[in-house]
């Protein structure tokens, strides 16, 4: 591994807490990811990334504000990349799934706070993660009332930008996203100095949407019965997405599903075919929680699917790129991202129908709902959830979570009787 520990100092970190942190990392990889067998080889690079995770991306994206380039911190998927890459702009996801820095957290926001949220402050006020300190502006965004109030918190030490999301996707709300994606755009323009033209937002536009794609024929693999990849791997690699360069990440996710879609021709699977095939869906797992993947899995069962922002929400659906003026493209993307069903939206039907067709899609024996605790709006939305399944003769485990591993016993207790149930 590269010596980044003067990287890490010149961007004011606290070294002696992100030593810490740097120690417990490399176990938990060599324990979720490395100990499974038959793994695509196509993995060796979410491998490389995750074992320096602090340290090869940071690197690049420092060489890049050499260059003059600003970095955007976002929390949320609502937030569009393509505004962002129009300016000549980069993105970098800033969600916080570790438990380590959720005692920082806890010093500013109150313990009933969900994880996420209390994590993601932590990880800037506690001075233990590199993107945290590299981003040039942070874009949060009107959800949750937990992340709301901690932009507060946050804008005292970070220029801060917040978008005003919608609560609701009538044809006045679609309009009003699309106006908040334009000022949005030049806030932008204004903090990077560079002009948003429609053909950088078209080319922009065309980056994600391939990325999308991308992903898409990644997640489309896993639909068949002879399963080439874990919900762990996948899991890492949609997590990964997040940070990484979007037209390398479609390159190296295209590179997966080639190797995937040699798999099912041949036959090979990383599990049994009468493996129990689970769908989860709920709060977002931000990297690095792997413990509900790897709980499910290590249970004797497969994760096919993620109906979550760190899953199918994040890549299903395209923006219409036939559109040539910066006002039909804001539309287009004012469109697009209302697609997305997230909890926060009232009522939030979408969601219900998406988790029903993709259980069908991946053909599931059960699902897995699972929020984060103290997220009243994923928790809320589970008696729809589990209403709807049991009316379509899916089975369905609802449960709450948190970062520590402290109900990982009882949790795996109830998965494996849930399994059980489903044979
Ligand atoms: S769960 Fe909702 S608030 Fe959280 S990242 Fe997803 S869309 Fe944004
Ligand atoms: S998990 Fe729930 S409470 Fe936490 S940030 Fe997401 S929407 Fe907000």
């Amino acid at each position: 591994m590269a010596d980044y520990r003067q990287m890490w100092n010149d961007l004011g970190m606290d070294m002696e807490n992100h030593d810490a942190l740097c120690q417990v990392l490399p176990t938990a990889v060599g324990d979720v990811f490395l100990t499974q067998e038959n793994r695509p080889k196509a993995m060796d690079f979410w491998d490389l990334v995750i074992s320096e995770v602090h340290g090869i991306r940071p690197a690049e994206l420092i060489e890049e504000q050499k260059k003059g380039r600003k970095v955007f911190g976002t929390f949320c998927v609502y937030v569009p990349d393509e505004v962002v890459i129009a300016a000549d702009g980069i993105v970098t996801g800033l969600c916080g799934g570790s438990q380590f820095w959720v005692p920082d957290g806890e010093k500013v926001l109150p313990k009933s706070t969900c994880p996420l949220v209390k994590a993601s402050v932590g990880a800037r006020l506690g001075r233990t993660c590199p993107f945290f300190r590299i981003a040039d502006m942070y874009v949060g965004e009107t959800t949750c009332d937990g992340k709301k109030k901690a932009y507060e918190i946050l804008s005292e030490d970070v220029p801060m930008y917040v978008m005003d999301v919608p609560q609701m996707k009538r044809e006045k709300d679609i309009l009003k996203w699309k106006d908040e994606i334009a000022q949005f755009a030049r806030k932008v323009e204004e903090f990077t100095g560079n002009e948003i033209t429609s053909e950088k937002l078209a080319k922009a536009i065309h980056i994600i949407n391939e990325k999308r794609k991308a992903m898409q024929r990644v997640y489309d693999c896993r639909k068949s019965k002879c399963l080439p990849i874990s919900g762990r791997d996948t899991l890492l690699m949609t997590q990964i997405s997040f940070f990484d360069d979007p037209e390398r990440c479609a390159q190296m996710c295209n590179r997966l599903a080639d190797e995937l879609e040699e798999r099912i021709q041949n036959g090979v699977s990383v599990v049994s075919q009468d493996t129990k095939r689970i769908l989860v869906t709920g709060t977002p797992l931000a990297v690095p929680n792997w413990k509900l993947h790897n709980l499910i899995e290590t249970s004797g069962a497969a994760v096919v699917c993620e109906e979550m922002c760190t899953g199918t929400r994040y890549f299903e659906n395209l923006v219409d790129e036939t559109q040539t003026t910066l006002d039909g493209q804001f539309m287009a993307l004012s469109e697009r991202y209302m697609k997305t069903n997230c909890a926060c939206f009232t009522p939030n039907t979408g969601r219900i129908d998406d988790i029903l067709r993709l259980a069908e899609e991946y053909k599931v024996d059960g699902v897995i709902d699972c929020s984060l605790k103290f997220c009243c709006l994923y928790d809320t939305e589970k008696y729809s959830v589990s209403r709807a399944l049991k009316k379509a003769g899916i089975p369905c485990l609802s449960l709450e979570t948190d970062y520590d591993d402290a109900d990982a016993g009882q949790l795996r207790t109830r998965i494996g009787a849930f399994i059980e149930m489903l044979s």
